[in-house]
């Protein structure tokens, strides 16, 4: 198991069918994103058609998890039982995603070090046995 952040008290996601294969790769340790196999743009979350052609018709295309924080908040209430407070969402720009952005937490950072353009990677946290969520921390160097 992977070192923990959260605790098992946090909502969990659900899976349906378009999210799943998403999920999946996740439990891999691998980000992917959805790609649309008609005209090539990405997207995350997953979705049952492209926004841009209309298209059914995707693949998954695996991202480096390398990124930066495009914008943050810091949470200073618990969502969850033993929570620790506060916490950081961010978003956070994916390189090599065709310019996608996804919400996650920052960890391994205190709140008032967390800065817009830091430079950040995926780090996974195992929630349970076939559960990964990713979560970014300051990148290394
Ligand atoms: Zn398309």
């Amino acid at each position: 198991m992977s070192e923990r952040f959260f605790p098992d008290g946090m909502p969990q996601p659900l899976a349906d069918q378009i999210h799943l294969p998403w999920w999946e790769a996740a439990a891999e340790h691998r980000l992917v994103v959805q790609r649309c196999t008609e005209c090539g743009r990405t997207r995350i979350p997953p979705a049952p058609l492209c926004a841009s052609c209309g298209s059914h018709d995707s693949d998954w295309q695996e991202v480096s998890g390398r990124g930066e924080v495009f914008t943050y908040t810091t949470v200073h209430r618990p969502i969850a039982a033993d929570q620790e407070v506060p916490f950081v969402i961010a978003v956070i720009a994916l390189e090599d995603s065709g310019g996608l952005r996804m919400i996650s937490n920052l960890v391994d950072v205190a709140p008032e070090d967390v800065e817009i353009g830091m430079p950040v990677e995926v780090v996974w946290e195992d929630m349970s046995e076939d559960l990964a969520v990713p979560r970014f921390r300051p990148a290394s160097p």
